[in-house]
């Protein structure tokens, strides 16, 4: 048995000691198969949730409805989900029910792709009932079953298809391709919340340029927020990713958004529509405001202290999208000014009106943004007695 599923290994023995049937499934056993680390072990078996409690000390209620019992006997929680099918669909995207059964066929049938439905004995035996270890080997995602009534029950799936394509480098066989140009206007059925989790992996694949190629022939961007316009750039995009991957969400949101020429504005409007968090949108705007400045030119100091936090998204995002004005660390250009943030400054309006006697009002707003800049700019030193004389020249001069 392959070493990741040795921890949970007793748990498959306890089930398996009471009669039950218990396999690891789905991402875990394909990504070992194919010799990468997974991350989540998950278990299914044909013990009920309430049994499953039954059997271990320490459990948790983690997504009992469809049958989820997170087991902590054993150091880590292991997910352990009773064998289900699931009817209905009338709303291509949830099953209206969801029925425990007790044999393992009629769950790896409702799975997706061949490669996610294979299972693995604790003794080391794969089940694979739908030769997923054929396309194991030939590297082929294709629908277990039917694609297009597989599509029709969960459209997501489509998106799945592209969102493993670059994950794995794999091809999608022929049949499942046709049923997702058949059933592509299906995706504008998907909460956007799903789109976005697989549209974010997709994006920050190893062969993120393979899966946005995919998504662009099928078409499947033209019922994708914010991409169904027919003339936005999504191909000049592909050919940035096929170097270099983002390597965090904000990255590869901000990315899309940079080379899909975006303002900073426009692209609040665009990752709202995928329901990004507003923490998110914020820290893709500020980067872009930087990212946008250096199309045309060096940002200067200022422009890299307005970005703030933001300055380590701008950097990689330039970096992937080789932008010819990234030649500067800007980094180490941040990390080198006198100050971070206005708090830094070594006076603040209320010195201004008790030493200098100046009244509250826009003209005070003026003249602490100037002595902010000029201290940033490294043209006055961040001390009191300095900012104090700088502010009294302005004060003084008609334009501040
Ligand atoms: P990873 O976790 O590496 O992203 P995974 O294959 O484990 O990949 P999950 O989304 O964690 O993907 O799902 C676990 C398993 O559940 C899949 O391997 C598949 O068998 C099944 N599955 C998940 N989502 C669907 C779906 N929408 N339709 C059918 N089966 C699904
Ligand atoms: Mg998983």
């Amino acid at each position: 048995l392959p070493e990741a599923f040795k921890h949970a290994q007793p748990i498959l023995e306890t089930l398996e000691a009471e009669g039950y049937e218990a396999y690891f499934v789905g991402g875990s056993v394909r990504d070992t198969l194919l010799g990468r680390a997974p991350h989540d072990v998950d278990i299914a078996t044909s013990a009920y949730p309430e049994e499953v409690k039954q059997l271990f000390k320490k459990t948790v209620d983690t997504g009992i409805e469809h049958g989820t019992v997170m087991v902590l006997d054993h150091g880590d929680g292991y997910e352990i989900t009773t064998f289900r099918t699931e009817s209905g669909y009338t709303d291509y995207r949830r099953p209206d029910k969801v029925k425990f059964v007790r044999n393992l066929s009629e769950d790896l049938k409702r799975r997706d792709f061949t490669i996610n439905a294979l299972a693995l004995k604790a003794d080391g035996t794969v089940i694979d009932m739908f030769d997923g270890l054929t396309d194991l080997k030939q590297h082929i995602l294709r629908a277990v079953g039917d694609p297009s009534e597989r599509f029709n029950e969960d459209a997501l799936r489509m998106m799945r298809a592209v969102r493993f394509a670059a994950q794995l480098n794999f091809g999608i066989d022929l049949q499942t391709k046709q049923a997702i140009v058949k059933k592509r206007n299906l995706l504008a059925k998907i909460s956007v919340e799903r789109l976005n989790d697989e549209m974010t992996k997709l994006l920050q694949a190893p062969n993120a340029q393979l899966g946005l190629l995919m998504l662009i022939m099928l078409e499947l961007n033209q019922y994708l927020p914010g991409l169904n316009q027919k003339d936005i750039d999504l191909w000049g995009y592909t050919e940035q990713l096929a170097v270099r991957q983002p390597q965090t969400a904000t990255q590869a949101w901000t990315l899309m958004a940079f080379e899909l020429g975006l303002t900073a504005s426009d692209a609040g409007d665009f990752l709202r529509l995928w329901k990004h968090s507003n923490e998110l949108i914020q820290m893709a705007q500020a980067a872009l405001r930087v990212l946008n400045i250096a199309r045309m030119d060096v940002p200067t100091d200022w422009d890299l202290y307005q970005a703030g936090p933001a300055l380590v998204t701008a950097q990689a995002v330039g970096e992937i999208s080789e932008m010819p004005m990234m030649g500067s660390d800007w980094n180490r250009r941040y990390e080198r000014l006198p100050i971070h943030k206005r708090q830094e400054l070594a006076i603040n309006g209320q010195t201004l009106m008790q030493e200098l006697k100046m009244p509250a009002g826009p003209k005070l707003g003026q003249i602490l943004l100037k002595l902010e800049q000029a201290v940033v700019a490294d043209q006055v030193a961040n001390t009191k007695d300095a900012l104090l004389a700088q502010a009294v020249k302005l004060d003084a001069s008609p334009q501040a």
